[in-house]
């Protein structure tokens, strides 16, 4: 009996002796496992704080922050995670182009008139299908043309003025809803702004653009222009029907968008010498006419050489019309129609009105 208890204690503590040596060595294991971790995780560490400080920064610098579109054709603004680029050397910026003095009198700005954007039932020449306004918005933009407003091109042709390398004037007659619907949008786009011009009984009316909506496209940076009241040929009126028409309609458009209205133009680009005095008169600083060139200058401040964009020219025939042409690579390459020669025409010479406001 004493020695089978004897020979069952020794069995039992050489048993727990086992079983303690193997957690002892089980532990020290976990222990090494520990401490090689700890080196791995602080390895690991130090190599990842280098990167994190400078990932951030890297990826604001390869943002473009240019609110216009990239000029580069082709590029791509993929941002690139390489983590040793230099932040404040690789933000992309448009350069300020540098503003020249021009005038007094003669100075070459074109003036561009549209009318309505859409697709004619009825081959209507005056609507523009929205995919070529967009490449022509496009090339003016890519061949760095600036907007300036029909007052700086004024001040530019009287007394002289600092203009941009390249002007230009977008205009649009009539007040079509689809200046506001489609036009507006596709200029924002390219950072450009126009100039409407009015027509006040159409104002508000099924298919023209409304009050609110003009105010919009005025809080845009966008102009307004008279476009008469009822958009009949003025040379055939009577005189106080020439006021109504001319006077009243800058004072009814001033009203309803609660902005001035500087410039006018006629109704089919037809005007005679009373039409021309009631809209000295009326106090517009210019009035837009038709024409082929971008040449003005004091003796057509009344007659400005506007060139009518019609529904069916290709981005080649839009360009040929330009005065400054930029990098053709920037030209769509589906357009086969050959360019044609750019005709330029004598600017016709009208009456020029006294700066007296003398009521005719
Ligand atoms: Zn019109």
């Amino acid at each position: 009996m004493v020695e089978w208890r004897q020979v069952s204690i020794c069995r039992f503590t050489a048993l727990n002796r086992r079983r303690i040596e193997t957690i002892i060595l089980f532990i020290n294991q976990m222990k090494q496992l520990i401490i090689l971790l700890t080196l791995v995780i602080s390895i690991l560490l130090t190599a990842c704080s280098g990167t994190t400080i400078v990932a951030a920064p890297i990826v604001t610098a390869e943002i473009d922050l240019s609110p216009t579109l990239t000029k580069t054709p082709g590029a791509t603004s993929t941002p690139i995670s390489t983590p040793t680029v230099t932040p404040t050397n690789t933000i992309t910026s448009t350069p300020t182009p540098t503003w020249v003095a021009q005038g007094p009198d003669a100075v070459v700005v074109p003036i561009l008139l549209y009318h309505r954007l859409g697709t004619s039932p009825t081959n209507n020449p005056y609507y523009i299908p929205p995919e070529k306004f967009e490449e022509q918005m496009k090339l003016l933009h890519d061949w760095e043309y600036t907007v300036i407003p029909v007052e700086l091109l004024v001040k530019a042709i009287t007394e002289g003025a600092d203009l941009p390398p390249r002007p230009v004037i977008i205009t649009f007659d009539d007040g079509d809803i689809s200046v506001y619907t489609t036009a507006f949008p596709i200029m924002q786009k390219y950072g450009l702004t126009g100039v409407t011009y009015i027509v006040g009984n159409y104002m508000g009316t099924e298919g023209y653009m409304s009050p609110d909506q003009l105010k919009e496209l005025v809080a845009a940076g966008w102009e307004m222009g008279s476009h008469s009241r009822s958009h009949r040929n003025l040379t055939k009126l009577e005189s106080a029907v020439q006021r109504m028409e001319i006077v009243q309609a800058r004072k009814v458009l001033q009203e309803a968008t609660g902005d001035q209205v500087l410039s006018f133009a006629y109704p089919f680009g037809i005007m005679n010498s009373g039409v021309g005095s009631y809209v000295h008169f009326a106090g517009y600083v210019a009035a837009m006419g038709l024409g082929f060139t971008p040449d003005q200058g004091k003796n057509n401040l009344f007659w400005l050489q506007r060139r009518d964009i019609k529904g069916e020219y290709d981005i080649k025939r839009f360009a040929s019309y330009l005065p400054w042409q930029g990098d053709p690579g920037f030209m769509p390459t589906d357009t086969p129609t050959p360019t044609p020669t750019a005709s330029r025409t004598p600017i016709p010479t009208y009456t020029l009105f006294s700066t007296s406001t003398t009521q005719p």
